[in-house]
């Protein structure tokens, strides 16, 4: 099913990197359109730090996280091989992801997602699109071990971020960077959960280097929440605890690949607190004009502590990843530090009562 020669519409990630990506005439491309997201300049945080920074706006997939990257590529290999069933541990996303993905190719996902841990727009998504949902009285780290150990003894399929064709389709985002950019940037901040987003940029940028379609490798820098900083602190972490839920995970899958990356790419690792991750979601939203789920904002405060520690040198092009849509997981907007709620102001029906509350009533106009 071939588009009109004349459509200009973006084709997806293995339609557009076919001759970058393990796929054949063979592959059934199952796509919904991901990628080819926009990279947003945020003038307001390029005038924080004195550095070019720009926002790959990842939010903007087909589900709303950069899952779908991964996730064409792993459904679609799936299917080149036979597969009915495929199957995620998920901290939300993946498992929309899934569900999508497997609905597009008219198979089944089964998602194993901790009780009471994701975020309702990510559930919702799951259940909206037919997944098989078990929610599982443990953690992330539970879920996917239970989701390698039916993979490993019964006919389904994994599509974790252990997969390596979740990291191949991620890589994409890289190259989309390069080409908006015309190089590399010099720096480029990740939220780091399992580590796979981390580790796909950093081969993407490979990629790219060694094609002689850049001049540098950019300093991968990755960031946790304190509450489940695994990477950051040495050691698995037994009970991860942070609202930023995307990322709350104690034994990442892509560790190893993560420390290669980030020695590679004289990378960098840190982590912040959830009032940290907040203040970031805020300044992301109020400031920048993005609207971002918790963990997707953490790269924001990347930045921010980085260059005030002189780290980020003033005219450097730094690329930061907003991993997904505020709109999954949008009580934190309503939310104020101090934990009250936001509550808009009511008014009745009345023209001149409004004017006065948005302050307009001294600039009414004559005439
Ligand atoms: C999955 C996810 C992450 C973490 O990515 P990893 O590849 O697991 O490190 C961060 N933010 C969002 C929104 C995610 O869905």
């Amino acid at each position: 099913m071939s588009q009109p020669s004349t459509s200009r519409q973006w084709r997806g990630v293995i339609r557009e990197y076919a001759d970058r990506l393990d796929v054949s005439e063979a592959t059934p491309v199952v796509t919904l359109g991901e990628g080819g997201t926009p990279l947003i300049d945020a003038a307001t945080l390029s005038a924080r730090t004195g550095a070019n920074v720009w926002i790959k706006f990842e939010g903007m997939n087909p589900t709303g996280s950069f899952k779908d990257r991964g996730m064409t590529m792993a459904v679609s290999k799936a299917v080149e091989h036979g597969a009915k069933v495929v199957i995620c541990a998920s901290t939300g996303n993946t498992s929309a992801s899934a569900a999508a993905y497997a609905t597009k190719a008219g198979i089944t996902a089964a998602v194993l997602v901790p009780q009471g841990k994701i975020a309702l727009g990510k559930l919702s998504q799951a259940i909206a699109h037919n997944a098989q949902l078990l929610q599982v009285e443990g953690n992330f780290d539970d879920c996917l071990d239970i989701a390698r150990e039916l993979d490993a003894r019964y006919p389904v399929h994994l599509v974790n971020s252990v997969n390596n064709d979740r990291i191949e389709g991620q890589k994409t985002a890289a190259f989309e960077v390069v080409e908006v950019l015309g190089d590399a940037p010099d720096f480029h901040l990740v939220p780091l959960g399992n580590a796979g987003n981390y580790t796909a940029y950093h081969r993407g940028y490979r990629e790219e280097l060694a094609r002689g379609a850049t001049t540098r490798l950019p300093r991968m820098f990755g960031f946790q929440a304190e509450g489940s900083a695994p990477i950051v602190r040495g050691h698995v972490v037994k009970d991860p605890e942070t609202i930023a839920s995307a990322i709350r995970i104690g034994n990442p899958a892509s560790w190893k690949l993560a420390l290669a990356a980030h020695e590679d790419s004289n990378g960098y690792f840190g982590m912040f607190s959830d009032a940290r991750i907040l203040e970031a979601h805020r300044i992301l939203s109020a400031e920048v004009g993005v609207f971002a789920e918790p963990a997707s904002a953490i790269g924001v405060a990347g930045l921010l502590e980085r260059s005030d520690a002189g780290e980020i040198p003033k005219g450097s092009t730094v690329v930061i990843t907003v991993t997904g849509h505020g709109l999954k997981d949008p009580q934190w907007a309503v939310r104020q530090p101090d934990g009250s709620e936001v509550a808009p102001t009511v008014v009745p029906v009345d023209t001149d009562e409004i004017a006065g509350l948005l302050g307009l009533a001294a600039q009414e106009k004559r005439g």
